[in-house]
């Protein structure tokens, strides 16, 4: 049978949910703010990463742009910098170019409503929803994943009720469950409980609030209905990064740029197309992501990259500075970091390297470097 709200258990899930909500709702930096920006910021950094992560994140962020306008006048690489480490840089290119519409085509008045929110770059239904019940009371659900599964299982006992609840469904059984009287904390209540109560592979049924008017909470069915999706396996892989140096320098690659380094015929890629991996953000020199027990063989990999930039074998030989490690995603990387200190006697004039390559003064002061060349730089250079 399709889900349907009863009357009864959404009051019920109401009163018991807010209550629960003003005893135990953490306390983070974004809440009890009624600035609509600062609001938008932290929604747009909490997609796809956890709270703790954001916290630092939101505080540096917000220290340096503290309004729309001063975003607006950034530079994109300084808002990227900020941003550097936290991952999904989209977010960042998009939330700098909205500021800048705001700025330019809306007299730097933020929007009032869910439907114009949705206007802006890198705003989806979810932000739209959760910055308009947050920020302006507006009657709208926020459904991110956790609300989904808390959803689906107040509303179904078993698997074959939520499948026939289709996204169209749960929007409008979302909508129709937000509490008029208080949208914005309705939606950070729900969410609140799916993260620290009703959890995907781990709902604590026993001590959660609401347990009375849910029906999987009763059924003892909640692990089977919304839990976890099985991860995928993590998958090791290695590669190596060239830390070229010269005259305090430290040779970079512009941002998107793909691997440099030659691979054997038999080794196997895991991955050689790096577009959007660290997108806006400089990097090292580096292979392609190889299967474990690939041949990484500095000079093997090198030397062609470095003939066509110029650099003369007698300048110095490659070494092996060591071992980093980095995670990405589901990737688990293990790198292997190369060095070649050129003379100072090198002549700038003889370097060829490709457009966009070039030597940045090291410490780096503020040039954009995705997450995993900063470990590697700081492994080789100190910090
Ligand atoms: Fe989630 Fe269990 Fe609470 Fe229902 S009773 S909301 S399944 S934790």
């Amino acid at each position: 049978m399709a889900p349907a709200w009863d009357e009864k258990a959404l009051t019920g899930l109401r009163t018991d949910l807010q209550a629960w909500f003003t005893a135990n709702k953490r306390d983070l930096p974004w809440r009890g703010r009624d600035s609509l920006y600062a609001i938008w910021i932290s929604e747009i950094m909490l997609q796809q990463t956890v709270v703790n992560a954001v916290i630092p994140y939101y505080r540096q962020f917000m220290a340096r742009f503290p309004d729309v306008e001063s975003l607006a006048r950034a530079d994109l690489e300084e808002v990227l910098e900020l941003w550097s480490g936290l991952g999904y840089y989209r977010r960042a290119r998009l939330l700098h170019r909205a500021a800048r519409l705001v700025t330019s085509e809306l007299g730097g008045e933020l929007p009032r409503t869910r439907d114009q929110w949705l206007g802006l770059p890198g705003v989806g239904d979810y932000a739209a929803g959760a910055i308009a019940s947050l920020g302006l009371s507006e009657c709208v659900p926020a459904v991110d994943a956790n609300a989904r599964r808390v959803l689906a299982r107040w509303l179904c006992a078993d698997a074959a009720c939520v499948a026939a609840m289709t996204p169209g469904r749960l929007a409008g059984l979302a909508a129709e469950a937000v509490d008029p009287r208080a949208p914005g904390d309705w939606n950070e209540a729900v969410m609140e409980l799916g993260a620290l109560v009703c959890r995907a592979d781990n709902p604590r049924c026993g001590e959660c609030p609401v347990r009375r008017w849910c029906r999987s909470g009763r059924a003892g069915t909640a692990a089977a209905v919304g839990g976890a999706a099985p991860r995928p396996p993590t998958m090791p892989v290695v590669l190596a990064h060239l830390v070229v140096t010269w005259r305090g320098r430290v040779l970079l690659a512009p941002p998107g740029e793909a691997p440099v380094a030659a691979v054997a015929a038999d080794d196997q890629a895991v991955r050689d197309d790096f577009t959007g991996l660290h997108p806006g953000l400089f990097g090292l020199p580096t292979s392609a992501w190889l299967e474990p027990g690939a041949d990484l063989d500095p000079e093997r990999l090198w030397r062609p990259f470095l003939k066509a930039g110029g650099v003369r074998t007698s300048w110095g030989a490659l070494s092996t500075a060591g071992t980093c490690r980095h995670a990405i995603t589901r990737y688990r990387l293990k790198i292997q970091v190369h060095t070649l200190p050129l003379p100072a006697s090198a002549p700038d004039r003889r370097f060829a390297w490709p457009a966009g390559w070039r030597f940045h003064p090291w410490p780096l002061d503020g040039l954009p470097v995705s997450r995993q060349a900063g470990k590697v730089l700081a492994s080789v250079l100190g910090s």
